[in-house]
């Protein structure tokens, strides 16, 4: 299977110095090739693709001598990139999802670059780039199977991380449970699970989040451009990365410990999901979003499986007997004339069980 392997690396000035000017010229290309396609559909209604774009690199290494210092596949990369966020682009058109349309990139807004098998090498704790230079590996955990590329990202912190994204990493199999659950994602906890056990948020959140909107409040009171401006800006970038650690920390431990004890778990699909009225619906999609992803992972790696249900009035839905019962959010209780009386997030998540588990392929005798 796939993975990635993230890791904290630092250097001396020089070497960092090396490190933003290959971010900038990324940046530059990046930009140059999206304005070429602008320009020439512009005028002439003729799409520009990536091969057409990478041909012309050894001219640019020609003209702008610096480019030369960039690795080929990193600047080749910054093209498939481009390529993507059009592919990216077209595909939401066509799905009728809002699209925003591949933007120019900012100082800020460009913060990593990739190498391919060439022109790197890890030398013990070290990781050599050529051109760049000699990084200190933090290594919390060894790398696996087979690396195919590596990432090298800048925060908006400033700290410096390599991701190396890896084939052929062995599973890691965990022994079978018999056992199945169907988790209900929700608005007051976190989840809820078939079981009827619940998964709070976790409470340094709102801390942290309320850090997060004083801080984004001094900011916006800094006059635009000023030195006080900046030094708050960081603040809230730092605050901001510490949400998402936490966050992630979060995901990664419930979604073991659903690993752990379930062969098989059923979740809702994304597009069925309910929506929440409210400041923080789309924070909140987006966090699901992630902890999907991961749960996913952590169950290919343990041999699990998780099955998304195409599910709707998983809310209103009685469990035991089947009626509608509708209720808007304010209603916690889910209660039936057939004498069930359950927790509504309980019940809903014993519905995301039972229609995962009516899906399962019958093998037809033919
Ligand atoms: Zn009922």
């Amino acid at each position: 299977m796939k993975k990635t392997f993230q890791h904290r690396i630092k250097a001396n000035p020089q070497t960092h110095q090396k490190a933003e000017k290959w971010l900038s010229l990324c940046r530059q290309l990046y930009n140059d090739c999206l304005n070429e396609r602008i320009i020439a559909y512009k005028e002439n209604k003729k799409s520009i693709f990536q091969y057409s774009q990478m041909r012309k690199l050894p001219q640019l290494k020609k003209t702008f001598p610096d480019f030369k210092q960039v690795n080929s596949q990193t600047l080749q990369d910054v093209i498939q990139r481009l390529d993507k966020a059009y592919q990216g682009f077209f595909r939401r058109v066509k799905n009728k999802e809002k699209a925003g349309f591949p933007r120019f990139k900012g100082q800020n807004r460009y913060n990593s670059f990739t190498l391919k098998q060439t022109g790197w090498k890890l030398n013990g704790r070290y990781l050599e780039i050529k051109n760049i230079g000699r990084f200190k590996l933090f290594l919390s955990r060894p790398i696996e199977g087979d690396i195919k590329t590596i990432t090298i990202r800048r925060t908006l912190t400033n700290q410096w991380f390599v991701s190396f994204a890896c084939d052929n990493v062995s599973q890691k199999l965990l022994p079978k449970t018999g056992k199945e659950i169907g988790i209900d994602m929700g608005c007051e906890s976190f989840l809820t699970d078939s079981n009827g056990q619940k998964i709070d948020n976790p409470r340094f959140f709102k801390n942290s989040q309320s850090i997060l909107i004083k801080r984004q409040q001094k900011l916006s009171q800094k006059v635009k451009g000023s030195n006080r401006r900046n030094k708050t800006r960081l603040l809230v970038a730092k605050i901001h990365q510490k949400i998402s650690n936490q966050r992630k920390d979060f995901h990664f431990k419930t979604a073991n410990k659903l690993v752990k004890e379930n062969d098989k778990i059923y979740i809702e699909k994304l597009n069925s999901f309910k929506s929440f009225k409210g400041l923080n619906k789309s924070m909140r999609d987006v966090a699901w979003f992630q902890f999907f992803n991961i749960l996913r992972f952590k169950a290919e790696e343990a041999g699990r499986e998780v099955v998304e249900v195409p599910a709707q009035n998983t809310s209103q839905l009685c469990s035991r007997c089947g009626q509608i019962i509708e209720k808007d959010l304010s209603v916690r209780i889910h209660k039936c004339s057939c004498g069930l009386e359950i927790d509504r997030d309980w019940n809903a998540a014993l519905n995301i069980l039972r229609l995962g588990q009516s899906l399962r392929v019958i093998p037809r005798i033919s």
